[in-house]
């Protein structure tokens, strides 16, 4: 299957299913937005739900807030953004396409990477068990010829925009002989940069001074928050402050679905430390949150970590995890080692001093921060894409199933009465009723067992639980499992636990 058939089998699967459909549908939907739906946001909650428990309950030192969307527009003079937060565009002159000049610039690069990974997969292919990857790639010349291809075009482009010399973007895009894909023209209008935030304003005040911004980052709530969280709840460093939230960004370009927003929600940690041990905790955070993703159990090789060459305005260090997308690898989580910047910027900005005082050492002092912050739309497509699978049984005919890591399932079990009557719909409820305090379970009696186990597979339900006429003297069920398709016989009375063992949240921490 091709990379796009993948993204649009699954983007036709979420809406069918009920899990994300298009925006304002009924009026032909709105670009870049999209609702989630009955199944959707079950998933999501579950995500949610993954993130806080791992950051906040199981750290004695982090906290969680929820701070609101509008703040004051001074924080996004202090934070950068207002003069900062741009993307580099251009337009294509004869498809009058808007594209990202760093991206395409991105994309270019990302086709030399496809060959060198071709080189690769040959050398496996020729010498079998006896290849060694990595002397492979340093030893190959047509590998290092593309390599220095690679790292030419990266030092240009990074020179380039630390100058803020969009001619020079713009010169690279010429010289690599960058065509639009649609009208295949190298005939581009200049570089511009596009400040990515959304304005409004703020109650019946017009012109500039009721001007707010929708918040593109929810980092600054947390900021702007350090010091109450830290005094209230007598914190000390190193301390983190975590939150879930909308974030809004006029993105030039939105595609690949839920991939790319203009409103999408974060889910980021702000763990503040004392200046000198940030290298030692952006560490410990990039090795952390490794794990936090290889429990959902979606394949080790399906991440890497990706440095950034372009340290933004305010790191001193950063790198991706990338997760690889129906599109390839692409960035899911950041992880920043964000310095002093932004407190010591809402500092100079508010004239309120926002420091740690030291007790031991008698110091005061501005804390380093070091982010995680990771999309929760882009987790939840790394989870639906990765889960999405078409299989071909014994019988000859195909089942689609959702393989979604059987804690976060949107629907946990599904409770099944062999036929619609002789009291077993009675008793399958009588278990529903048991199930349902602890878990999201699904009653269903309509069709034939089989038509119903198909049903719960495309929506990923781990458990199917049926109801026979032996359940009404053994008091057990046959309980189904989704990816084997295995059956066990369980008895009622140790069902609830049976249930618990399968798909509870905690056996994501027990890996
Ligand atoms: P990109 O390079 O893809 O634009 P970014 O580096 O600007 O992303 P960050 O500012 O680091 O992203 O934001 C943190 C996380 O928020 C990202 O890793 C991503 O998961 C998520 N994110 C950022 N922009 C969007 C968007 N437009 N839609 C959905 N999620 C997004």
């Amino acid at each position: 299957m091709s990379a796009e058939d993948g993204l649009k089998k699954v983007i036709s699967h979420a809406k069918e299913y009920g899990f994300v459909f298009p925006s304002s549908e009924i009026y032909d939907g709105l670009s870049a937005a999209y609702d989630y739906g009955q199944l959707g946001s079950e998933l999501k909650n579950n995500l949610k739900q993954y993130w806080w428990t791992a950051m906040v309950r199981m750290n004695d030192n982090i906290v969680g807030i929820d701070a609101a969307i509008f703040m004051h527009p001074t924080t996004w003079k202090a934070s950068g953004h207002v003069d900062a937060f741009n993307d580099p565009l251009i337009d294509n002159k004869n498809s009058k396409k808007r594209y990202r000049a760093d991206v395409l610039i991105e994309e270019f690069i990302g086709k030399i990477e496809s060959k060198i990974n071709k080189d690769v997969a040959k050398g496996k292919k020729r010498f079998g068990d006896d290849f060694n990857e990595e002397e492979f790639r340093s030893t190959n010349p047509n590998v290092l010829r593309r390599q220095q291809k690679i790292d030419g075009i990266n030092a240009k482009f990074k020179a380039a925009m630390d100058a803020d010399d969009l001619a020079a973007v713009k010169a690279l895009i010429e010289e690599l002989e960058i065509a639009c894909p649609i009208s295949g023209s190298k005939n581009w209008t200049d570089v511009r940069q596009f400040n990515l935030m959304f304005k409004t304003e703020l109650g019946a005040v017009s012109g500039d001074s009721g001007v707010v911004y929708l918040r593109p980052e929810t980092a600054q709530g947390i900021f702007v928050n350090y010091l109450n969280v830290q005094k209230s709840g007598r914190m000390k460093l190193p301390f983190g402050i975590a939150q879930i939230g909308k974030a809004f960004r006029n993105e030039i370009i939105a595609r690949q679905f839920i991939f790319r927003m203009r409103e999408f929600e974060q889910m980021e940690m702000q763990f503040f430390v004392k200046p000198g041990t940030q290298e030692e905790w952006y560490n410990h955070w990039k090795e952390a949150r490794k794990s936090w993703h290889a429990s959902l159990g979606m394949g080790d090789e399906n991440y890497r970590f990706h440095d950034h060459i372009k340290l933004a305005h305010y790191a001193d260090a950063a790198c991706d995890i990338e997760f690889n997308f129906p599109m390839g690898f692409k960035e899911l989580e950041g992880i920043h080692s964000r310095t002093d910047f932004d407190l010591k910027s809402h500092e100079e900005h508010s004239g309120k001093k926002l420091r740690f005082f030291d007790p031991e050492s008698k110091e005061s002092f501005i804390p380093y921060v070091v982010e995680t912050s990771i999309g929760l739309d882009r987790l939840f497509l790394a989870v639906l894409s990765n889960a999405y699978t078409e299989e071909t049984l014994d019988s000859g005919a195909t089942r689609t199933v959702l393989s979604i890591p059987p804690a976060i399932a949107p629907i946990k079990a599904a409770v099944l009465p062999l036929i619609k009557k002789d009291g077993l719909p009675e008793k399958a409820k009588e278990i529903l009723d048991l199930l349902r305090i602890n878990h999201n379970v699904q009653y269903d009696e309509k069709d034939a067992i089989g038509r119903r186990y198909r049903r719960q597979d495309a929506i990923g339900t781990p458990l199917c639980i049926t109801v026979d006429h032996d359940s009404l003297n053994d008091n057990a069920v046959t309980v189904r499992e989704r990816d084997g398709m295995t059956q066990e016989r369980v008895a009622i009375a140790d069902l609830a636990s049976y249930v618990d063992s399968k798909v509870g949240m905690h056996t994501l921490f027990n890996k």
